[in-house]
């Protein structure tokens, strides 16, 4: 097990407010939501970030767009924002790939 916060609630290993998982993805609550809604959806796979991805990896992050629809739909929600940072200068903190799902209030743009 790698030392890696989100492949750690991934595996079951730290606990999260779970709200979706198959066997590629899992979804959990934020734990300092910005939103009303404010969901993440991460690969089980270890990825650090969007710009680490190789051929190999294929549409692993189109499937994370899979998974957020998905949720969306099952939850009702209609407007979403649906962000991937990618580096620390564009906001990364968690460097394990993550979709953050935001809704349930109006956003600005741009983003700060
Ligand atoms: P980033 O800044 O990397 O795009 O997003 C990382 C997100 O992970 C942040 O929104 C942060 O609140 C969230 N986060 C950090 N640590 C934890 C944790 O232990 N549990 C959960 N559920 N979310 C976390």
């Amino acid at each position: 097990m790698s030392d890696c916060l989100f492949c750690k609630i991934a595996a079951g290993l730290i606990p999260c407010d779970k709200v979706y998982e198959d066997d590629d993805y899992v979804a959990f609550a934020d734990i300092n939501p910005q939103a009303p809604v404010h969901i993440l959806v991460v690969p089980r796979r270890h990825i650090a970030k969007v710009a680490d991805m190789a051929p190999a990896d294929g549409n692993l992050v189109g499937g994370l767009f899979d998974v957020a629809a998905k949720i969306c739909a099952e939850k009702g929600i209609a407007d979403y924002r649906l962000v991937i940072n990618n580096g620390a200068e564009a906001g990364q903190s968690v460097f394990h790939i993550h979709l953050h799902i935001l809704a349930g209030r109006s956003f600005g743009w741009p983003p700060g």
